[in-house]
């Protein structure tokens, strides 16, 4: 009998790779935070001795869930504007508040409870884009969750940077600091081609070569953004970021929802990766990205649910459903974006986008042991045919019970670990008076 750390027994394992793939009465051995076997349960406990064992006979086991895209501060403004378009939302409202609020304790505060949200509905990765990143960095450190980090550029001054080399300064350092993070990653942040002029854009592009960092970008979120920009310069803005060398594996484009048929062509002939936000371009009747058709060319696709601001929820099982449903309506086919690609999409397909489909995931020996089980018990669960179709189409993040980030338990039994729900909340509400009060004026 071989020594291990933990030995997860589950009714059914989803691996993900191979696409589609269910094992029923299966289970993982975890030694040192990482995968070592997956087999049937029987095997397991003949083969290995665990510390400590799990018996989740109701449950499906499923890679933890990677948010692709989202700017975990703004949790402390879910709600405070809502039932508004793009730039009206962002200018009248999440700029000015962000202008007055924003400094490193609201970028703690908010990250915690982003983060306590994401753990407690499955989530154990997230791709963040805001400002005082060292602070939602130290913050996931202690939390004990998985961040990518954007270093951030932005030509809109802000307590954290003044001006575009400001910034960019900041995010050089951020990446030295964070360098030897085991569960921390930075990655350039610019945020979009109407905020960060197209030579500065370059210029980023060359660091983000030097530094073998992937390009994180929001780019033809709505129509207007893209009649601007061919009003401003006569470019269609993939068409900038073509021109200064962005358009490459390295760009991870988040929401085109504005994609001509040539433009999904040269996005997958690069190698690029699109970040599709269903719920916040629902929300601020952004467009549709065409999740199906670049599947469909061979782009790589992976879900976010954008800042809360716009979601209003971190809810990756919910976004993964609409995903699926809205690919069928959008692409007229019901046989869209099955419910295993919407599955990939929020594992293996980030962690692709990330550079780091060797590291996560997918439930294979030699990965980190990042993994969230879903009781598949409750009455609106039955009866079960497919549990791959009862995840995406009828679970939700409540179900979730248990989640591991390198084979530590950061929740258990529905309980978090690591943070401290209460005093979270309490912290969230004293933003919210203060702010409240603050606008009401
Ligand atoms: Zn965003």
């Amino acid at each position: 009998m071989e020594g291990v750390d933990t030995l997860i027994h589950a009714r059914w394992v989803i691996p993900v790779e191979p696409s589609g793939s269910v094992l029923e009465d299966h289970g993982v051995a975890i030694r040192d935070g990482r995968i070592l076997a997956v087999a049937g349960n029987d095997e397991l406990r003949g083969s290995y001795r665990a510390d400590t064992q799990h018996d989740l006979g109701e449950h499906v086991l499923i890679p933890g869930l990677i948010n692709a895209h989202t700017h975990t501060a703004m949790t402390l403004l879910r709600g405070m504007a809502d039932d508004l378009p793009l730039m009206t939302w962002l200018t009248e409202h999440i700029w000015p508040a962000e202008q007055r609020w924003v400094s490193e304790a609201f970028v703690r505060d908010g990250s915690t409870l982003a983060m306590g949200e994401m753990l407690r509905g499955g989530v154990t990765c997230f791709n963040d884009m805001y400002f005082y990143p060292e602070v939602t960095g130290e913050a996931a450190r202690q939390v004990g969750m998985r961040a990518q980090l954007g270093m951030i550029v932005i030509g809109v001054p802000s307590g954290y940077a003044q001006s575009l080399d400001e910034y960019l300064e900041k995010g050089l350092a951020l990446h030295e600091r964070f360098r030897d993070e085991p569960l921390v990653r930075t990655l350039f942040a610019p945020h979009s081609p109407y905020t960060v002029d197209d030579g500065f854009l370059g210029r980023i592009g060359e660091h983000a070569e030097r530094l073998d960092v992937p390009v994180h970008i929001h780019v033809q979120e709505t129509a207007d953004e893209v009649q601007q920009s061919l009003r401003e310069t006569g470019k269609r803005p993939l068409q900038r970021l073509e021109e200064v060398g962005l358009i490459s594996p390295r760009l991870l484009a988040v929401h085109a929802t504005q994609l001509e048929q040539t433009e999904i062509e040269r996005l997958a002939a690069a190698g690029a990766h699109v970040l599709h936000c269903p719920e916040a371009n629902l929300k601020l009747a952004s467009g549709f990205c065409p999740a199906a058709a670049l599947t469909r060319a061979g782009v790589n696709v992976a879900l976010g649910t954008d800042g809360v601001a716009s979601n209003n929820d971190l809810d990756l099982i919910g976004e993964m459903r609409t995903a699926a449903l809205l690919a069928k309506a959008v692409s007229g086919d019901a046989a869209a974006l099955p419910a295993e690609q919407a599955l990939a999409m929020v594992t293996i397909n980030a962690a692709r986008a990330f550079g780091l489909e060797e590291e996560i995931g997918s439930i294979e020996p030699g990965k980190s042991a990042d993994l969230t089980a879903i009781s598949l018990a409750d009455l609106n669960q039955h009866p079960i045919y497919n549990p791959l179709s009862q995840l995406v189409y009828a679970a939700n993040r409540q179900h979730v019970t248990d989640v591991w980030v390198a084979g530590e338990p950061r929740v258990r039994d529905g309980q978090l670990t690591t943070l401290d729900p209460a005093e979270t909340i309490a912290r969230a509400e004293q933003w919210r008076e203060r702010i409240a009060a603050d606008r009401a004026q």
